[in-house]
């Protein structure tokens, strides 16, 4: 029988995360007895936070993984959590129109800001610090087009400084024909972050279960009657998937491809520049560099995409592809860069408008997912969740027809 979702290995080799501290989560091995009100199937990022923003309604929550949880592509994240979408504003109001591209940036950025406001309020220990973002001209995106760009945002009421060639070089000894410096970023640990959301529901009475596969679907009478991998019915009356990458097969679309994705990250306390503790950097480029440091002091950066699903499985492509990065970023920054600590590829999501697809599935009764993550899996995911909570809870979210199933 074909799979629900649609399964996938996710990544290759161990993320720099997989050996922090504080991402185990106590989970159930089976589902409950009884019926359920929500029953959301992933337990990454997209799944935490979709449980968070249910928690403490008198709702009967289940949260079912076949994996361990935070063990999909939440652990390969490099988590630069960001309001820019990869398609920029001034493209995405050619795509979208101008009133509604303006509309999706700035859900973006109160999205951000809504994520770093409740992880500080709830006390979650991710590292979580607040950033700038420094995106920089490149092959895709020369200065010409971040001059649009930064008339566009600014016309929408978003941050967006434009530096020129001379600013760059003196504050940041980067060598570029221009970059456009905004607020509103910030980065984490995305398996802590994960994993002490997830705790925190299960604290508050959300079951976590692990090692089970939600195999299919069925409205009977109203209702969801879900089955799983271990023969179980369950009755109910929501459904969510964030299901990441492995996503719904009755949402599969064409515009949604998975492409191959490498990241790296260096020993702690790696010399690098001073400035690099409050930005996140973007290159307009194709394939892109992106970087950051952790507050220990490691550089994270990844890129170097490209349109195959499965590239990321290849041991030799792994090793030229860490080479390639350390070879453009030592080129940007100016400072050698180490043999990494980690070096890890996965498979990565995108939509031909870099926007998420989020809301109610089409063709059933009360099933909700959240597919299509692209680059701002966190920022997308924090969206998700208060769509589809909205939507649950009977309130209207007027932004819900922007990312909705197209
Ligand atoms: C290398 C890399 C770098 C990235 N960098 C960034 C970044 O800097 N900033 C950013 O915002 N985003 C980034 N992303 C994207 C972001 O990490 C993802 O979009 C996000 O983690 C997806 O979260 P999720 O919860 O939807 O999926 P996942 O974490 O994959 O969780 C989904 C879970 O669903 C489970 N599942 C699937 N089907 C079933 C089923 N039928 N039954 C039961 N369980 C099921 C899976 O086992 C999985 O654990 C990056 C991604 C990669 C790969």
């Amino acid at each position: 029988m074909q799979a629900i979702t649609r399964k996938r290995q996710l990544r290759s080799s161990d993320p720099l995360w997989s050996h922090t501290r504080g991402i185990a989560v106590p989970t159930q091995r089976s589902l409950p007895d009884g019926d359920v009100d929500v029953l959301i199937v992933g337990a990454g990022i997209g799944g935490a936070l979709m449980a968070t923003a249910l928690l403490d309604r008198g709702l009967n929550i289940v949260l079912v993984d076949r994996r361990k949880p935070v063990h999909g592509s939440s652990m390969a994240s490099t988590a630069m959590i960001q309001h820019e979408i990869d398609v920029p504003l001034h493209r995405l109001a050619a795509q979208r129109g101008v009133a509604a591209a303006r509309r999706i940036w700035q859900r973006s950025a109160r999205a951000v800001e809504s994520l770093t406001t409740l992880v500080g309020s709830l006390g979650i220990d991710c590292r979580m610090q607040r950033k700038k973002t420094l995106y920089l001209a490149g092959d895709a995106y020369g200065a010409r087009a971040l001059r649009s760009e930064a008339e566009a945002r600014a016309e929408a009421g978003l941050t967006a400084e434009l530096k020129g060639a001379a600013e760059l070089r003196q504050a940041f000894g980067m060598d570029r024909t221009a970059a456009i410096v905004s607020d509103v970023s910030a980065s984490a640990n995305p398996a802590q972050l994960t994993a002490g959301l997830l705790r925190l529901a299960g604290s508050r009475g959300v079951s976590i279960v692990e090692g089970v596969e939600i195999t299919d679907i069925r409205s009977v009478g109203g209702d969801n009657v879900v089955a799983t991998s271990k023969g179980d019915l369950v009755r109910a009356r929501h459904v969510v998937f964030c299901t990441g990458y492995e996503f719904l097969e009755a949402v599969a679309h064409k515009s949604h491809a998975i492409v191959s994705t490498w990241a790296m990250a260096t020993r702690p306390h790696h010399p690098r520049p001073e400035w690099l503790k409050d930005y996140l950097v973007w290159e307009g480029a194709d394939p892109y560099l992106y970087f950051r440091s952790t507050p220990d002091g490691r550089i994270v950066v990844g890129g170097e995409d490209e349109d195959s699903a499965d590239a990321f499985r290849n041991e030799a492509k792994l090793a030229a592809k860490s080479a390639r990065l350390r070879r453009k970023l030592k080129a940007l920054i100016g400072f050698d860069i180490e043999e990494p600590d980690y070096v890890w590829a996965a498979a990565f999501g995108v939509t031909a408008d870099g926007l998420p697809m989020i809301g109610r599935v089409p063709g059933f009764r009360n099933v909700h997912a959240a597919m299509g993550y692209g680059g701002n899996g966190i920022t997308f995911s924090q969206i998700a969740a208060e769509i589809i909570a909205a939507g649950i809870l009977g309130h209207d979210d007027t932004d819900a027809t922007l990312f909705s199933f197209r």
